[in-house]
């Protein structure tokens, strides 16, 4: 069938069937390639756009970009297709009923949202190659798996230090391969997406942009996975949105991030939801990770909450840690010192197994020149 009489078979269906206003197509256990790429193209010469979901145990076919209802008959006797399912949120594709299992990410040799407990620190900001180089040294030998880091800083005034832009990215760049270790780091527009992108394992979308439609479908086109933070007044049905908006573009990576709300207390930089993390895991198939350093905003306040986050299901924890805090040039008062991180690294590890997850302890080699100078972490 073109895709013009496709479409206006669609229109003359209108009216004469119930039609499902969005919905998801569940393939058979065993369905073929073959038969999950012809529903693909049905969806797609019908004018909308097919996001197929591999399971554990079928594929589940995802359609977005229809403005209203779409016909059932067009799919249901299509081979392989077992099932027509309505949404009953006003999200798709972050949902379980599309996944049921957990989506795991993987960026170089570390998986989030699998049963590691996966651990990303370093400073606020990159503020000289000095100083991220040898706070990720020390995060990395206390045990981290990512090192986080600003290079566009999205300040509060704009007298605040705004962040080293592509410099920073170089410095993080070179950061990486002296450690090993992976890289997050945050894009405020499109510019710094595209450098992001470039130089970054992952893309931070910060609390202030989880609203910023036109960075969320640009980070949708991205080929890397995405940190996507919480808004600081976001409902759990808004952040979810704020995601759909990336996997609607086509970029299934996101790894969604708690790091507080703005309320009334305040003995607190902001208030740290922990009780998302179990909505968030029991709606989505999507990782969810705790930013206690954001959610909190005071140093001694870190390494409760962090052991919280683990306790409460998070798949991980994005910590700042600063060596000279009192020096920092954004968020000094919250970043743990690297003693402190250590310990933290430690009690983690000794408490992930209680709600049976892991920490793992093994770095690989470092890559860099100075690799020998650094034994793996414990
Ligand atoms: C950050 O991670 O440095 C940051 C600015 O976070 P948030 O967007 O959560 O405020
Ligand atoms: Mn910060």
């Amino acid at each position: 069938m073109s895709n013009e009489s496709v479409n206006s078979a669609a229109r003359a269906h209108c009216g004469f069937r119930a039609r499902l206003s969005a919905m998801l197509i569940v393939m058979s256990a065993h369905a073929t390639p073959e038969d999950v790429e012809r529903v693909c193209k049905r969806i797609e010469e019908l004018g909308f756009k097919a996001h197929a979901m591999p399971g554990a145990n079928r594929t589940a076919i995802g359609l977005t970009g229809n403005p209203g209802p779409v016909e059932p008959g067009f799919f249901e006797d299509l081979p392989g297709v077992a099932e027509l399912i309505p949404v009953t949120h006003p999200y798709k594709l972050v949902s379980r009923e599309l996944k049921p299992d957990n989506t795991e990410i993987r960026i170089r040799d570390v998986v989030i949202g699998g049963p590691e407990v996966v651990v990303m620190a370093g400073p606020c900001a990159v503020e000289s190659e000095e100083q991220t180089i040898r706070i990720a040294e020390k995060v990395r030998a206390a045990g981290a798996h990512l090192l986080r880091g600003g290079a566009f800083k999205p300040r509060t005034s704009p007298y605040s230090f705004q962040g080293l832009g592509l410099q920073g990215l170089k410095i993080l760049a070179k950061a990486r391969e002296e450690t090993g270790l992976p890289v997050v780091t945050e894009a405020v527009d499109g510019e710094s997406m595209e450098l992001v992108e470039k130089y970054a394992d992952i893309i931070q979308l910060g609390a202030r942009n989880m609203q910023n439609y036109a960075l969320l479908k640009q980070a949708g086109k991205a080929r890397k996975p995405v940190v996507l933070k919480r808004g600081m007044s976001a409902t759990l049905e808004e952040f979810f949105l704020a995601a759909e908006y990336i996997m609607s573009e086509g970029n299934y990576q996101v790894i969604m991030c708690e790091r507080g709300i703005r309320t009334f207390a305040d003995h607190t930089r902001n208030t740290l939801d922990l009780s998302i993390v179990p909505a968030v895991k029991r709606i989505s198939h999507l990782p969810i990770i705790v930013d206690p350093s954001h959610g909190t905003g005071k140093r001694h306040k870190v390494a409760p909450m962090s052991r919280a986050s683990v306790a409460v299901g998070a798949d991980g924890l994005i910590i700042e840690v600063h060596d000279q805090p009192e020096k920092a040039l954004s968020d000094g008062p919250q970043a743990l010192l690297p003693e402190a991180f250590e310990s933290l690294m430690e009690e983690l590890r000794q408490l992930a197994p209680v709600v049976r997850r892991t920490i793992t302890t093994s770095c690989k080699s470092p890559v860099g020149t100075s690799s020998g100078a650094h034994s793996p972490a414990r």
